[in-house]
């Protein structure tokens, strides 16, 4: 081994390299905030208790954004530093740390300034918000809190925020081929009524309904209105009663397709019961039943 071309070569790389990375820089890189910057982060605390606090400092000559109308105007004063909490850097807890400044909006009066990271009163930022609930579709709720180490409460919250969201962008048309199936939950005892989206090209979840009867059916389509309804062409679903009856009102274009294994279990009844009266038919002849016990000629 020449040592001493290795130990030359360890030199060049530490001569060669970039300098070190501050987490500023990193935050900058992931998460740049037009008008503001990082200004300092240290760390408080150790071991299981080392968390980060980032501070943010407003540019200089940078105007706040009024809350209520979204327009820079003068500032009026500053409130004490708020914690935000971030996505951990290295499994460690961080927070940005700012101190509010209040508006002097001439449309809205005095108004606390609304800053990029995070929205209202969230302790949350937006970017741990979307962070969490993408976690949360993983793990379970108490699980993620757990692992990123912030409260249930806060996952339920970006869960929530999230969905949101997404419920009011989404969009409904163009749907022709629905699932409609019932989840038991609370040990079996209760019922829940799940429809899906099943056209080729788009798989998902549409609804989740309380029950499975007729009024809560009858009420999801209702809400879809009687436009979506018209172009739904196939709708697949077992054989419960009130499933078919609303389907064929509300649907009435529609091609009811009825699940295989409910069709296998009526068809074997129906061989079962013809059997069973075969077998009755031929002891009554005389006859020795051949398929007494069975389906099956062994
Ligand atoms: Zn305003």
């Amino acid at each position: 081994m020449n040592w001493r071309r290795l130990a030359g070569s360890v030199c060049d790389n530490k001569t060669t390299s970039a300098p070190p990375i501050q987490i500023k820089t990193l935050l900058n890189k992931v998460h740049r905030l037009k008008s503001f910057v990082y200004h300092s982060v240290k760390m408080c605390g150790t071991g299981d208790k080392a968390r980060l606090i980032a501070e943010i400092i407003p540019r200089a000559n940078s105007r706040p954004v009024c809350s209520g109308c979204g327009i820079r105007r003068p500032g009026y004063d500053r409130m004490l530093p708020r914690e935000f909490e971030f996505i951990p850097i290295w499994n460690i807890p961080i927070s940005f740390s700012y101190s509010m400044r209040r508006v002097d909006c001439p449309r809205c009066g005095v108004k606390v300034e609304s800053v990029p990271w995070a929205q209202g009163k969230h302790s949350c930022c937006d970017a741990y918000r979307h962070f969490l609930a993408s976690w949360a579709r993983r793990l379970s709720w108490k699980e993620t809190a757990a692992c990123f180490h912030t409260s249930w409460d806060n996952v339920c919250r970006s869960v929530k925020w999230v969905v949101d969201f997404g419920l009011e962008h989404r969009e409904l048309e163009g749907i022709t081929a629905i699932g409609v199936d019932e989840v038991t939950y609370s040990k079996g005892h209760k019922y829940m009524t799940l429809v899906y989206q099943i056209d080729g090209g788009c798989r998902r979840l549409l609804g989740v309904i309380k029950d499975r009867d007729t009024a809560s059916l009858t009420g999801f389509f209702a809400t879809l209105g009687a436009e979506r309804c018209a172009q739904i062409k196939v709708v697949c679903s077992d054989m419960w009663k009130p499933y078919l009856n609303v389907i064929a009102a509300m649907l009435p274009a529609a091609l009811n397709v009825l699940d295989r294994f409910h069709i296998v279990k009526k068809l074997n009844e129906a061989v079962d019961e013809v059997r069973r009266q075969e077998v009755k038919k031929l002891a009554a002849e005389g006859y020795e039943p051949i398929l007494g016990k069975s389906r099956f000629v062994s």
